[in-house]
């Protein structure tokens, strides 16, 4: 097809999908369809040879049919990931086209197939939504570079070539012709929330599927995209108008949504595609696919954002050219395991408890998802790249949610390993709980107090279920924000009162909001700060802007109706914070008599020591505080400059190292010298390794997730404290970085 250009090109590119789509509707197995397919392709533009590679697994490509090389190298002709020029394009997932394929960088030479005597050279990913299934390669003797319109023509094959794979046109004998969607794939992703799961995927978002990619009237075409694209348009528009007023961000992409919609860019490559002889939708869905490839090679998270929101318009535009909804219909399988590219808070929290597990492409440890995971013990895994474009409806799906792994269509043996791991866990939660309403009391008579973290409505059953004594951390931001809008006093009373309600007596450490950081609630001015992990977050914002704090304190005095009351602030960093936090408290409290409501029959007001400079303060402010709870996943964080959400420096220091733990320890040492009463709160404190050397450097109260406390316990019960602290003592007196080892093996032989 060399020198064509303009509308000729266009009807040749028509021409050739015409036979392609002939050469697929015939009745044949994969592998003579494929044969097919390269024939026609080398005979439609004029080369001597056409090749197809498709993966027969993760890392190799195998060459599946040919036109002109020799026949005996198809499917034994393999090259690994990026191994010679095909292997390129395989990695890269971009084009390489060369006049003298020998000169090329990474040029790996194939005796077997006799492909010596070709020198020029044209590799073109087979891709689909931005995986990469194979690769489509033409080759010729004479060194010439192929031109633009063969390329581009080629490129529209591709994809034709990548949606008949998906449908399971090429279905054949071996790994590399097996259908897609049936192996075992294993993905290692991060762990966001700790469990096990066994279930069937359910697809937040299912996958549209294109069924008819060539299509022979591009006006007919064109005329259903224009169609498409303004019913698109109203929809935005209508979003726009729907939008919450005033919340910039949501504003934000929306407007991104509507300059895309309006963009002729985009709108001329799709209808580009159209002439070629594509039909609407697969004309969208190549373009999606460029878009989701260039996605993943962008570095700046701003312009990677908009890419997404790009993406999400194209499912759109795809959603309303198909017909295919949101709601598929598809049923909500049994012990549904929901996966999804990323979810909202809300969205998640509608699910609820009817999940088993989730997995998500996207994700980071402190999202809200994973907040409301958490607070639901689901069984979260995070960054498990790939899942949306391997897992189908109805998979059978493992997920290890301990080492942040997922097992989608396991074979048998995977199946029974995973199987044994559950029953050691349910063995071990049935020890559990039969100490469930034992105290966690040391074999040296030691009493530890083991309370729960909580945040949300959801946490509350565990009360009950897991024996806690009462929470220890009431994160009130969480109800901040599940929601659009600030809740109001009246809400807060009721929310809190049911907090009391379902604690039954016992205590309930409620913390002021701890925004800021990672936590921006959707509907307050976001803050554009470096370091917002340091920045005007928890009680700094709480101090400079009162109001909300005061409305939290009126709304916690109310909803006791006399009961005792604790709060704590987090984050107080010195002495002066504390001692304002507690004037508003005051302040509020006579307020609150002045008007007429019961006041608490008695009140403790905390502090969270979360920053190292808290635990130098003067004598003076463990006296005035009533008592302390350590928030290690902040202190640890400040104590050794990692980020806590860094996987890559948060690893490296370990919680029991003997810096750490001593300094824990002169914590405790000042708060029984001033009688301040303290306690542990952070993620660490649900680790029984940690929760027994806590306990030994004198702990005596620890809150965690409700999950944690009978492992915990179980531990609890089973030491002596004065043996766990010589063990510790003589590992800090040998120079060792961490007592965890000597705790461990201490441990191991109880
Ligand atoms: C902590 O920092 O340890 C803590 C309990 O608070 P949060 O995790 O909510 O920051
Ligand atoms: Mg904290």
């Amino acid at each position: 097809m060399p020198n064509l250009s303009g509308k000729s090109t266009q009807s040749e590119s028509r021409k050739l999908l015409g036979r392609l789509r002939e050469a697929l509707a015939e009745d044949s197995e994969g592998q003579k369809r494929l044969d097919r397919i390269t024939s026609l392709i080398a005979d439609s533009i004029a080369t001597e040879v056409c090749s197809i590679y498709l993966f027969r697994d993760q890392d190799t490509l195998e060459l599946c049919a040919s036109e002109g090389l020799k026949a005996e190298a198809v499917h034994q002709t393999r090259l690994r990931l990026g191994e010679g020029l095909v292997g390129r394009v395989a990695k890269s997932g971009s084009i390489v086209n060369s006049a003298n394929a020998p000169s090329e960088r990474g040029f790996r030479f194939m005796p077997e197939t006799g492909e010596e005597i070709y020198s020029s050279f044209l590799g073109i990913p087979v891709q689909r939504l931005g995986e990469t299934l194979g690769v489509l390669v033409v080759q010729s003797k004479d060194a010439r570079s192929y031109s633009e319109d063969e390329v581009y023509a080629l490129e529209v094959v591709a994809m034709v070539l990548a949606e008949m794979a998906e449908l399971g046109a090429f279905v054949g004998d071996g790994a590399a012709l097996s259908a897609r969607h049936q192996h075992p794939v294993m993905i290692r992703g991060g762990v966001g929330q700790e469990g096990t799961a066994v279930g069937n995927v359910y697809l937040h978002e299912p996958r549209v599927v294109v069924t008819n990619p060539i299509a022979d009237d591009p006006q007919a075409e064109e005329i259903r995209l224009d169609a498409a694209v303004d019913t698109l348009r109203v929809s935005v528009d209508e979003l726009l108008l729907g939008a919450v007023q005033g919340d910039k961000e949501q504003l934000q992409v929306l407007e991104t949504y509507r300059m895309f919609a309006n963009s002729k860019g985009w709108m001329r490559r799709i209808k580009e595609d159209i002439s070629r002889g594509l039909s609407a939708e697969a004309a969208v869905e190549k373009e999606q696919s460029t878009a989701r490839t260039r996605m993943s090679q962008v570095p700046d998270a701003y312009l990677r954002e908009r890419l997404h929101d790009l993406d999400d318009l194209s499912n759109r535009l795809l959603r309303i050219l198909t017909g295919q909804g949101k709601d598929t219909g598809a049923e909500m399988p049994q012990n549904a395991v929901l996966v999804a590219r990323n979810i909202g808070p809300g969205e998640l929290l509608e699910y609820g408890r009817s999940l088993r597990g989730i997995v998500l492409e996207e994700g980071s440890v402190g999202s809200h998802a994973t907040i409301i995971a958490r607070a639901l013990a689901i069984p979260l895994i995070i960054n498990a790249s790939r899942i949306t474009t391997e897992a189908l409806n109805g998979d059978y799906i493992l997920v290890d949610g301990e080492q942040g792994i997922v097992h989608l269509r396991p074979d048998d043996s995977v199946k029974a390993a995973f199987h044994d791991k559950i029953a050691m866990q349910t063995t071990a939660a049935e020890r559990y709980s039969s100490i469930r309403d034992k105290p966690a009391i040391t074999l040296d008579g030691t009493e530890i107090r083991l309370s729960m973290n909580a945040g949300l409505m959801a946490d509350l059953p565990s009360l009950e279920s897991s024996g806690a004594q009462g929470v220890g951390l009431f994160r009130t931001e969480l109800q901040f924000l599940v929601r659009n809008k600030m809740p109001r006093r009246g809400e807060l009373v009721e929310l809190y009162k049911r907090v009391l309600n379902a604690a039954d007596g016992q205590r309930v450490n409620f913390r002021t909001l701890d925004i800021g950081s990672d936590k921006v609630l959707p509907y307050m001015k976001p803050q554009d700060e470096p370091n917002p992990a340091m920045g005007w977050r928890a009680i700094r914002l709480g101090l400079d802007k009162p109001g909300v704090m005061r409305m939290q304190l009126q709304a916690f005095i109310r909803a006791c109706e006399g009961r005792p009351l604790t709060v704590m602030f987090p984050f107080v960093a010195q002495f002066d914070e504390y001692i304002q936090a507690r004037e508003i408290f005051e302040k509020v409290l006579e307020n609150e008599a002045r008007l007429g409501h019961i006041l608490p029959e008695r009140v403790e007001i905390g502090a969270m020591l979360e920053t190292p400079s808290l635990a130098f303060a003067p004598e003076q402010f463990f006296e005035m505080c009533d008592f302390i709870s350590v928030g290690g996943n902040d202190l640890k964080q400040f104590f050794f400059a990692a980020d806590r959400e860094n996987e890559r420096v948060r690893k490296r220091y370990d919680t029991l190292n003997v810096s750490f733990l001593s300094f824990l320890e002169g914590i405790v040492e000042r708060c029984v010298a001033s009688g301040t009463s303290i306690s542990f709160c952070g993620e660490d404190a649900g680790r029984p390794v940690e929760a027994l050397c806590f306990a030994a450097m004198g702990f005596r109260a620890l809150s965690m997730r409700p999950a944690s406390i009978g492992p915990v316990k179980n531990l609890l019960r089973r030491v002596d404290l004065a043996e766990a602290k010589s063990v510790i003592d003589a590992a800090r007196a040998s120079g060792a970085q961490s007592v965890r080892p000597a705790v461990v093996e201490w441990i191991s032989n109880l």
